[in-house]
């Protein structure tokens, strides 16, 4: 398509928060020729989240799993912009976003504002630590791909640190003690990939070390992976004793500081003991919490003033209390698990919503356009009245929009070992399954889902790589 350098002053300019998961299915369905496109975000590609953790240890090479937001966007035809920026406070009232650039490279404006007619928020969500003393400065998260190579990078260090000519054997343990908090999906398929990593790959380099290697996972509930059947959660923890991970449930971190982990574990009598872990590695994955731009615009409407988790949304998505606005994805309630599946299914219903809006707005202006020239065109009465008629119809047809309805297809998770575990529904049946063929399926089925063929290739690429010639232990 032509370049459109200039927006259109009779569009309505439409502004989408976010290049992640909610806002990128939005943008590939939206017919973007019906508005003024402006798409904000600091982030200025989209990221195939469900295969970050395989990052951590290179089984995957990070630039796999991005899609550049200038090249999703190159093939959309209208007005659509893009700025790599940070949106920092909404005002409801008189429609504009406030935007400021935090990269390293900044020119003299660094900060501005944008106008919305409409505004999508899809701005996702931040670690939680729950204000738990010691964990943003001592721990890694992974949430974003710069996460991820930092924990590549940091396993290495404390592998090589321990391997260290006189290092104590106290040293060498703590070193090698690789601590993840939070038995959710992003816990354990994190403590899966790192305890492959060492058995595939750093116990056949560095042998010497190989029997002090140990990975804890430490989650506060009775047990990991909550979302998952029963079946499916007994599953988890036995592969994981073989991997000889060790799981630490009914243990509640209160306190972290540079070298260990403070918790307090409930014993099976019942009693709470303090327990300490020493570490060299620690990973934080205890979920969600609201972003700062999303708090503050809570905290101007009355309506989402008992919303905790983020923006209450309306069944069409619309967040409650504010006109023109919708949200999507972590930063939305709308009854559902903060999920890819969820913000990508929001996503595609946004496009839709608004691609009928804009026919519906059409067919009103040509059912106004008919009425008009009646009077003035007398002999063709019959006729114009006739395309009224059909008009209306048509408008009735696409008004006719259903609410948002979220269809589960189902939960996977890779759990270590070439092995994976699926809860998936399948004819309104619930099917649940671990195992090496599950291995495969969860494979297949993330191949499927990346965003291009070109990451697709990527991933097949670096699986084949890491399989024939080990992962890269080099240290960037
Ligand atoms: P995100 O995808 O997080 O995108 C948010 C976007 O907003 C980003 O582009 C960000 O840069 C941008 N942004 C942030 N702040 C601002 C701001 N102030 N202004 C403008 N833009 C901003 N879900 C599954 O269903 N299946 C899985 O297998 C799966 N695996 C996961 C693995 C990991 C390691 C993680 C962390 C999550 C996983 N999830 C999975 C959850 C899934 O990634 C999220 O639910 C999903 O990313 C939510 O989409 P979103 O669009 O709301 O937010
Ligand atoms: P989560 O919210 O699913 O799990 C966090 C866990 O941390 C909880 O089980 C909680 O009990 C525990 N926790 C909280 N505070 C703690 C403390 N102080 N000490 C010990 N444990 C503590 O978080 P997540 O795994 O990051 O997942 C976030 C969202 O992303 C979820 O909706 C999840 O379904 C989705 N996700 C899905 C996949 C997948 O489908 N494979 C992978 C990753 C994430």
């Amino acid at each position: 398509p032509e370049p459109q350098v200039k927006p259109d002053p009779s569009k309505k300019t439409l502004v989408v928060l976010g290049t992640g998961w909610g806002s990128v299915s939005l943008l590939k369905r939206l017919d973007t020729e019906n508005y003024n496109v402006v798409v904000i975000s600091p982030r200025n590609y989209f990221l195939f989240t469900p295969l970050l953790p395989s990052c951590t240890t290179g089984t995957i090479e990070h630039r796999s799993i991005m899609e550049p937001i200038r090249t999703i966007l190159r093939s959309k035809r209208g007005h659509v912009k893009y700025y790599e920026a940070e949106a920092s406070s909404i005002d409801p009232d008189r429609k504009v976003v406030r935007v400021f650039d935090n990269s390293e490279v900044r020119g003299e404006t660094i900060e501005t504002e944008i106008p919305y007619d409409m505004l999508v928020i899809g701005v996702g969500a931040e670690n939680a630590t729950f204000g738990i003393p010691g964990v943003r400065e001592n721990s890694c998260f992974l949430k974003e791909i710069g996460d991820a190579q930092l924990i590549r990078k940091k396993i290495m260090d404390c592998v090589e640190t321990a391997a260290f000519k006189d290092q104590s054997p106290e040293e060498i343990d703590r070193l090698l003690h690789m601590v993840v908090v939070g038995g959710g999906p992003t816990g354990v398929e994190f403590a899966g990939e790192l305890q492959d990593f060492f058995e595939e790959d750093i116990k056949k380099l560095i042998p010497d070390i190989s029997d002090r290697f140990r990975v804890t996972l430490i989650e506060a509930l009775p047990n990991v992976l909550p979302s998952f059947s029963k079946q499916l959660i007994e599953y988890t923890e036995s592969t994981f004793k073989e991997e000889k991970i060790d799981i630490r449930t009914k243990t509640m971190v209160k306190k972290v500081t540079d070298k260990a982990v403070e918790a307090e574990a409930v014993s099976p009598d019942g009693k709470k003991e303090k327990v300490s872990f020493p570490y060299g590695l620690l990973v934080w994955a205890t979920g969600n919490a609201v972003r700062p731009v999303v708090r503050d615009l809570m905290g101007k409407i009355p309506a989402q003033k008992d919303s905790r988790r983020g923006l209450a949304v309306n069944e069409y998505l619309v967040v409650q209390g504010a006109r023109d606005i919708w949200a999507i994805g972590d930063c939305a309630v709308a009854g559902y698990a903060p999920t890819a599946q969820v913000a990508g299914q929001e996503g595609n219903f946004l496009a839709r919503l608004f691609n009928n809006m804009a026919k519906t707005e059409a067919l009103e202006e040509r059912i106004r356009d008919l009425s008009g020239s009646l009077n003035l065109k007398p002999g063709n009465v019959a006729e114009i009245s006739r395309e009224i008629e059909e008009t209306e119809r048509q408008l009735r047809r696409i008004k006719d929009i259903k609410p948002f309805h979220y269809s589960h297809q189902g939960s996977l998770a890779y759990i270590g070992s070439e092995k994976a575990v699926a809860d998936v529904s399948w004819f309104n049946g619930n099917f649940a399954s671990g195992g090496s063929l599950t291995f495969l399926f969860w494979r297949s089925a993330y191949l499927s889902m990346c965003f291009s063929t070109r990451n697709r290739l990527l991933v097949i690429n670096d699986w084949l790589k890491s399989k024939l010639f080990g992962r890269d232990v080099s240290r960037e």
